[in-house]
């Protein structure tokens, strides 16, 4: 085998080097360019929703209104509904945290159609990991311009944890969340407590969202969502809404 003068090695390793060198610095610029174009995508980013904050509220607003007045019009189903919401995904007019007692069935009260409420429930509308996680996604990803936590009158769980009750297993740890709220009407009489702690559970939570999750806080402060509260009258049918 015909060995290189050692001169021509030498030249012959210098060229390699400046190849690799070369080649290196294209691959990471590459890489630094094609990270930033997906950090800009992802900051330029912001989920097409045609609902603003205001349109939002007044179609929750009138929807109750025509419930709670006997005038419902069971708007937005179908076939065709479905195939389109199905074909071009959804847009929804507001993302709603909700008891899951069968008696606040939350479409009806704000009569409303498939594809205009991101319902999420758990026991007392109380807002668990999960449920956070949820509504994150609805402002995040199908950018709602709302939040409702809405609670109702005769809740089972603020009135089990209003009453002291001791519940196993995970009811236990989901009513603990609602420890602060009996705390503070116990100085109340008892006759006003668990109306009291309703409607303090509602506003608890709602505070609770914008702490616990910088996607809710940042869209709050960007102006592109609003997050209020309510409590629904199992009895009447009317949202006392608290913006
Ligand atoms: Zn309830």
């Amino acid at each position: 085998m015909r060995n290189f003068p050692s001169s021509s090695f030498h030249a012959l390793r210098v060229h390699l080097s400046i190849f690799i060198v070369a080649f290196l610095a294209a691959a990471l610029l590459f890489l630094a360019s094609s990270s930033l174009a997906e950090e800009h995508k992802e900051g330029a980013h912001v989920p097409q929703n045609p609902n603003s904050v205001d349109s939002a509220l007044k179609a929750l607003k009138d929807g109750n209104s025509r419930f709670a007045s006997g005038q419902a019009t069971n708007p937005r189903s179908g076939k065709d509904l479905m195939a389109k919401l199905a074909r071009d995904g959804q847009t929804p007019l507001a993302a709603v945290l909700s008891c899951s007692d069968s008696r606040a069935p939350v479409e009806k009260i704000f009569d409303q159609g498939i594809g205009d409420l991101f319902v999420i429930r758990a026991a007392g509308a109380v807002p668990g990991v999960d449920q956070v996680g949820s509504l994150e996604y609805a402002v995040a990803h199908l950018g709602v311009p709302i939040i409702l936590v809405l609670a109702h009158t005769k809740c089972g769980a603020v009135t089990a944890s209003v009453t002291g009750a001791h519940e196993p297993g995970a009811l236990g740890e989901l009513l603990a969340k609602l420890n602060p709220v009996a705390k503070a009407v116990e100085s109340l009489q008892e006759s006003s407590r668990l109306e009291a702690a309703i409607k303090m559970s509602a506003s608890m939570f709602r505070e609770q969202l914008t702490m616990v999750s910088p996607t809710i806080n940042e869209a709050v402060k960007a102006g592109r969502l609003k997050v209020i509260s309510g409590v629904y009258d199992i009895d009447t049918g009317v949202v006392a809404f608290n913006e």
